[in-house]
């Protein structure tokens, strides 16, 4: 069996959090060996930290999701993910931030807290989960302000052109479910030029199950199907992709052996 690394989970969630033993089961008996728990705001981290008690195999992030900027966003949110980014060695990552802009009315207010978190993450060299929905060029933006800022843009969902900008810039790609829906053509297009040793894999559950569990909540052991799509995508054996997403996980998160 392949080992597989879903860099992408939020199963503190309701949806999955009532039924953590059994959701781990099925990720331990699908190859998943390492997740990296995305945080989406420092308010639920004390959450993340009881995953990682109970499951020593998914690491941790810390952050703000710029959905949840909106009224909450202050200097002092910024000072609370710099001293909880240092109070765990299991965080991985300062994340997720990034720029939201469909239906966003506060674009100013998540630049000011993506650029904040961008800031904290640098010194203690920690890589940041970006999420971004309909904002590459704003985001490529603000990260040309930090020259060396590193991390992974998560749940990609970008153009081959936009792929490109942050490949150059020496980004991780990460894709999630929607590789596999029928719909995104021009994405598995963005995923086949992805050079190896910047392709990540994700669930990002409890949302956006990959197909055939489309509509369905989402899990980690479904990473598989995104791993199969992306295997198919580009000509490759998924014994192949498994090996190389997995040790660019490690290399990136620097997850433990
Ligand atoms: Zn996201
Ligand atoms: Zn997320």
């Amino acid at each position: 069996m392949v080992s597989l690394v879903d860099t992408h989970v939020h199963v503190n969630f309701p949806e999955l959090a009532t039924d953590l033993a059994a959701v781990r089961q099925r990720w331990q008996a699908n190859g998943v060996i390492r997740l990296v728990h995305s945080c989406v705001s420092p308010d639920e981290f004390a959450t993340l930290q009881a995953v990682a008690d109970r499951c020593p195999e998914v690491a941790i992030s810390v952050g703000l999701h710029p959905l949840s900027t909106g009224g909450f966003w202050s200097e002092t949110v910024g000072d609370r993910i710099q001293d909880l980014a240092q109070s765990d060695d299991r965080v991985v990552a300062i994340g997720e931030t990034g720029l939201d802009f469909y239906k966003a009315t506060n674009q100013a207010e998540q630049i000011a807290a993506f650029s904040r978190q961008i800031a904290i993450a640098q010194p203690l060299d920690l890589p940041l989960i970006i999420h971004c929905r309909e904002a590459a060029a704003a985001t490529r933006e603000v990260l040309q302000g930090f020259p060396g800022a590193k991390g992974v843009l998560h749940c990609w969902a970008g153009t081959p052109a936009e792929t490109a900008w942050f490949v150059e810039m020496g980004f991780y790609i990460s894709f999630s479910g929607i590789v596999t829906f029928k719909s995104a053509k021009t994405l598995r297009e963005s995923a086949a030029m992805v050079p190896r040793d910047r392709l990540l894999i994700e669930t990002d559950c409890p949302y956006l199950a990959p197909v055939p569990h489309r509509g369905q909540r989402n899990e980690p052991a479904y990473v598989r199907w995104v791993a199969e799509t992306l295997a198919q995508v580009r000509g490759e054996d998924l014994a192949e992709l498994a090996a190389y997403t997995t040790a660019n996980a490690y290399a990136l998160f620097r997850l433990a052996t």
